[in-house]
């Protein structure tokens, strides 16, 4: 039976340190130690025994655990979907390889600017390289995502890294670099038309546009979302000292241990209201909900993603995929499986933190 009784995906910090040093972020230290392997591979069982269907690791800087390939390849054992987010310096032939063997799903690389600036050295001059690594050996697959908003200085690189993205095989998305608490900050006319440009030449499937474009269309314009978050409960953020919270932005709330955490608190978390929702920009557990939203009605769901795809493009035909997925939904032979399944088809390998320093 399909089940709000478990969480959908989980963010597991492994170290909070990173290599670089971005102005904007709010989520890293220069000190701090791995969390030890052993720590972590009982948190993954932890979170294997509430039922968590996708882990995304996190930091931090991940890939400078000495231990991520064995860890992916832990994740993926428990049978979770499993990626990660990177600032991409890490990325070498042979780490790809790695990657590949232990099973890693979907990888997301932060790219801040086309050359490096006071701000961020997350450049794609510096990146480049990188990506046509990934492009060339990886057989997981790669987002690239952009930023717009405060701290970046040339708005129109966004748009340079999404189309060098998907000259390469990539996909890409634009994330909106956050306030305090991981709120709104007004962007300027410059950013909303770059954003426009971007969606404008966007080539991914039907329903990574529908579910995307629905939360992160409503910001941009400044206006808030009408959601239910669900963090807490469809979305654990496990911080390095094995906390869980709702996400990067309010860490410490709960606060509760994972080693204590049961599927009650996962259903009470989830059904508490949270009064930061509207203008709430971190997209992974928008996503999250935008999953249960299609479960809660399904018929509706698909309706508005037609609908939506249809004003952006007036000769769209529902394809083949679209319309099967319907009913699989309408028949309501929701599982565990199917929902994997959901999350795969739907293009949740967005299911990520929208910049790197987000992290959920
Ligand atoms: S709405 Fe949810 S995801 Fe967004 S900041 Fe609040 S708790 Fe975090
Ligand atoms: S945004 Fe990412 S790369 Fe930059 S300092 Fe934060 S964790 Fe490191």
């Amino acid at each position: 039976m399909y089940t709000l009784e478990v969480p959908i995906l989980a963010n597991v910090v492994v170290t909070r340190r990173c290599n670089l040093s971005c102005s904007y972020c709010n989520q890293y230290d220069n000190v701090s130690p791995p969390v030890p392997a052993s720590t972590l591979r009982r948190r993954l069982e932890l979170l294997a025994q509430l039922g968590t269907l996708a882990i995304t690791f996190t930091g931090g800087e991940p890939l400078l655990h000495p231990e991520i390939t064995t860890l992916v390849a832990e994740a993926r054992r428990y049978g979770a979907i499993c990626t990660l987010n990177t600032n991409g310096y890490l990325v070498t032939p042979a780490l790809i390889e790695q990657l590949n063997q232990a099973g890693l799903d979907y990888l997301w690389i932060s790219i801040d600017n086309a050359t490096p600036d006071e701000a961020s050295n997350k450049s794609l001059k510096v990146l480049d390289r990188k990506l046509e690594w990934l492009a060339k050996f990886a057989t997981f697959h790669v987002t690239v995502n952009s930023v717009l908003g405060a701290g970046v200085r040339h708005p129109e690189d966004a748009h340079t890294i999404a189309r060098r993205a998907r000259e390469l095989g990539h996909k890409s998305t634009v994330g909106i670099i956050h306030g305090e608490g991981g709120q709104l900050i007004q962007l300027e006319p410059q950013q909303r038309h770059v954003y426009a440009r971007i969606q404008g030449e966007r080539t991914e499937g039907v329903f990574w546009l529908a579910h995307y474009d629905s939360f992160q269309e409503s910001l941009i314009s400044g206006r808030p979302n009408d959601w239910h978050c669900t963090a807490g409960g469809r979305f654990l953020y496990i911080c390095e000292d094995g906390l869980v919270s709702y996400c990067s932005q309010r860490r410490g709330e709960p606060g509760v241990p994972l080693e204590q955490y049961t599927t009650q608190m996962v259903v009470a978390e989830a059904a508490k209201k949270k009064p930061c929702a509207p203008f709430c920009t971190i997209n992974c557990v928008q996503q999250v909900a935008y999953l249960d939203r299609i479960r809660a009605n399904p018929k509706q769901a698909f309706e508005k993603i037609v609908e939506h795809r249809r004003r952006m493009d007036p000769s769209f035909r529902t394809p083949l995929g679209l319309r099967l997925l319907n009913s699989m939904f309408l028949e309501g032979k929701g599982s565990r499986l199917w929902t994997k399944a959901a999350i795969l088809a739907l293009g949740l390998r967005n299911l990520k933190p929208h910049t790197h320093c987000d992290h959920g």
